[in-house]
């Protein structure tokens, strides 16, 4: 090896460092002209060849151009390197302390939540749940429950008819006979499902729900009506609530009572929701009337019962303190998600 070919070598050595530890588009031009460019290094190596025997020459020019090009694919290498870091550098950094993104999550209807709640506390009493049919017989929706074709408690129901026979079912007390024509006593059920009216104001709509409630068994006296729907309401409205019953009047049942919770606006005190008088209807309920009984086979000497029906609406109402039924179906996210 020639002084020529160590210095060559040398210089290639450098110039690979200096280029590998640059840190900007304009250190690596400095560096081109450093070394290629036309005063450059290199070039006044391959000037200075002339002065050499043809066969150094030859050999030192070889060598030359072999680092003239490991020096060009070095430089744009390195200015390859530097415009990928450049390029990652604008990309703003992850601010690990910013909140969360939250993803938007579904909830249950308030209507559909109540629902449960009120059938999960007659579970727990023991009660069974059975459903049936919204498109329902005249029998089963009036005739079995004592309500023949003339009989004026027809008008207290305004029902959406599908002809003489066949109607939207107008509560949902006619899974009473659907279960009792079925099964024997001990009988235990609820029966919640949309009930139809042709009636619509601040407190109606034509769609509603209810949660029908049947007891029967041999000696079922009024004092275990009592005893199950206070135990009812104490759970949904708390154990601190007041609770009567009031002589009402149902077909179906007899003797009939409303029962009242006190209100739970004005605890008692009398106010507009209560129409000052500090009570609030929540259901209705009463003894299996005997005639119910005889339409299903079962011997009214031997059994005796009890029914209730609530609506799941008002219960929802009263809960919730909300004066206009229809918030329930408008279906507005502000109305809803509050629950
Ligand atoms: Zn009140």
């Amino acid at each position: 090896m020639t002084f020529k070919d160590r210095e060559i070598q040398e210089l290639q050595e450098v110039a690979l460092r200096e280029i590998q530890a640059a840190q900007s588009a304009e250190d690596l031009e400095r560096l081109r002209v450093k070394y290629l460019g036309r005063k450059g290094a290199l070039t006044q190596i391959l000037r200075g060849l002339g002065q050499l025997d043809p066969e150094s020459r030859r050999r030192a020019g070889q060598e030359a151009n072999a680092v003239k090009l490991a020096l060009e694919e070095g430089l744009e290498q390195a200015l390859k390197a530097l415009k990928t870091a450049a390029r990652l550098a604008a990309v703003p950094a992850v601010d690990v302390t910013l909140p969360g993104r939250r993803l938007p999550q579904g909830r249950l209807h308030p209507i559909t939540q109540v629902n449960q709640e009120v059938c999960d506390i007659f579970l727990h009493l023991g009660f069974e749940t059975v459903e049936g049919p919204e498109v329902e017989l005249d029998y089963y929706n009036f005739e079995a429950l004592n309500i023949p074709a003339d009989h004026p408690a027809r008008d207290m129901q305004d029902t959406f008819y599908f002809n003489e026979k066949v109607l939207l079912r107008t509560h949902t007390s006619p899974m009473q006979i659907r279960t009792m024509e079925k099964r024997r006593p001990p009988v235990r059920v609820i029966a919640p499902g949309r009930v139809y009216r042709r009636d619509s104001d601040l407190t109606h709509t034509p769609m509603f729900h209810q949660v029908e409630g049947l007891l029967v068994d041999k000696g079922v006296t009024f004092a275990d009506l009592k005893g199950v729907l206070t135990a009812f309401v104490h759970q949904m409205f708390g154990p601190e609530v007041g609770v009567r019953f009031r002589p009402s009047y149902f077909p179906f049942t007899e003797p009939s009572a409303e029962v009242d919770i006190e209100c739970v606006i004005c605890r008692g005190e009398g106010c507009r929701v209560c129409k000052t008088t500090g009570w609030l209807e929540v259901l209705g309920s009463g003894m299996v009337h005997p005639a119910v009984f005889e339409a299903v086979g079962y011997d009214p000497e031997v059994y005796t019962g009890f029914a209730f029906g609530l609506g799941i609406e008002r219960i929802a109402m009263l809960k919730y303190g909300i004066d206009d039924i229809r918030l329930f179906f408008e279906n507005d996210l502000r109305f809803l998600r509050q629950f």
